[in-house]
């Protein structure tokens, strides 16, 4: 199983906002869209960085509520990781265990092509628990 199995569940939009925009800006965004990060783009479109709703409780702890003019830029993680298409399950929930972060932009051929959180890695677990449940229930049934 890989990226390319979720992301044909939940398809390849990604939230993304602008690095030159306001964190207020981000906060509606996030609070609109109902999620917990969007992957900051540069002028080029092109992955700038990534700002999850962490880094605004951070910037917010430090500055108070001035924070909220400061430009997105100044708060997101440039650093991001990011998967392929290919890679695998096991390989997504290491990335995320050990950068303590729940979310991973898909990168394909250079473009962004899809974003995988924590949220769809346990989504895809259950069903698979799941599926592999009823395979043994059917199983003992005929048998
Ligand atoms: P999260 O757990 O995804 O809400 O993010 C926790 C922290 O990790 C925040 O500072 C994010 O900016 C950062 N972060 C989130 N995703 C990534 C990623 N794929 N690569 C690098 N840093 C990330």
């Amino acid at each position: 199983m890989s990226v390319e199995t979720i992301l044909a569940k939940k398809g390849r939009d990604v939230v993304t906002i602008g690095a030159d925009r306001l964190l207020s800006d981000a906060i509606d965004l996030l609070g609109s869209r109902r999620i917990g990060a969007a992957v900051v783009t540069g002028a080029d479109g092109a992955l700038a960085g990534i700002l999850s709703e962490r880094d605004v409780l951070r910037a917010v702890a430090h500055r108070g509520a001035a924070a909220l003019d400061d430009g997105v830029a100044e708060h997101m993680t440039a650093n991001v990781v990011t998967c392929g298409p290919s890679t695998g399950i096991d390989t997504l929930m290491s990335l995320m265990t050990e950068g303590k972060f729940r979310h991973l932009p898909v990168i394909e051929d250079g473009r962004l092509a899809g974003l995988v959180s924590i949220g769809d890695l346990v989504k895809h677990r259950l069903a698979e628990v799941e599926a592999e449940h009823q395979a043994l229930r059917d199983y003992i049934a005929t048998a």
